[in-house]
């Protein structure tokens, strides 16, 4: 049994996709959830090498600003055939200001150039609760699929429109959030890392 969440608590996150799904899985339960970003935080360096370490980053910033629990995830794309990347530094192959069809094409060219371009790739998600006395919640959540080129649909963000999730006839990017990241009331495993992570975390802290 978790801890319970209960009061004020801080998204930590600035990337307004994830805040957008985070929001939309946390409002059922009647979280009362704003984010760094709202709040005007800095948003730390993710340096570290795991997701993690940067979840933790991220999650124990927000909580030591605000002095209230902060919920952090750290994500990203991992591809089998380019030994997991790029993994951890999924927003990093963006650049600055984010690109991510820079990001996709980089995959495709460096698959392509491999003679890899079907590799298989999974989404991670950790979910990471700080609270201010030091305890802390870690959810992870994961799910494989196939790279798809040239990319499927305009939904969603970063990766999704490359991502074909196993079991599926649709990438990411061909559908709604609503339907990426829904979280059954049975035991049906949900199509999203994100929202497998979420599952985890509703039963031990909602
Ligand atoms: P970070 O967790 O802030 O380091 O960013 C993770 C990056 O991974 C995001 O900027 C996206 O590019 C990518 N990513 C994470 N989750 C998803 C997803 O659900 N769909 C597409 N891309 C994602």
């Amino acid at each position: 049994m978790g801890r319970k969440l209960q009061g004020r608590l801080i998204i930590a996150t600035h990337n307004a996709g994830k805040l957008w799904e985070m929001q939309r899985l946390l409002a059922p339960h009647g979280v009362d959830a704003i984010s760094a970003g709202e709040l005007g935080l800095p948003e730390p360096p993710e340096t570290g090498t795991t997701f993690i370490a940067n979840a933790r980053l991220k999650a124990h910033a927000a909580m030591t600003a605000t002095g209230l629990p902060a919920f952090a995830d750290d994500s990203g794309m991992c591809v089998d055939a380019l030994d997991g990347a790029p993994g951890v530094y999924s927003a990093d192959w963006a650049g600055n200001p984010r690109d991510f069809g820079a990001a996709m094409d980089r995959v495709e060219r460096e698959l392509l150039a491999m003679g890899m371009l079907g590799s298989r790739a999974s989404f991670n998600s950790t979910l990471i609760i700080a609270w201010p006395d030091g305890h802390e919640a870690i959810f992870e959540g994961s799910v494989a699929g196939a790279l798809v080129f040239p990319r499927r649909g305009t939904q969603g963000f970063g990766y999704d429109p490359i991502f074909l999730p196993d079991g599926e006839s649709r990438t990411f990017g061909e559908m709604m959030a609503e339907e990426k990241n829904a979280v059954p009331d049975d035991d049906r495993l949900p199509i999203s890392h994100r929202a497998r992570a979420f599952v985890k975390l509703r039963a031990a802290c909602l």
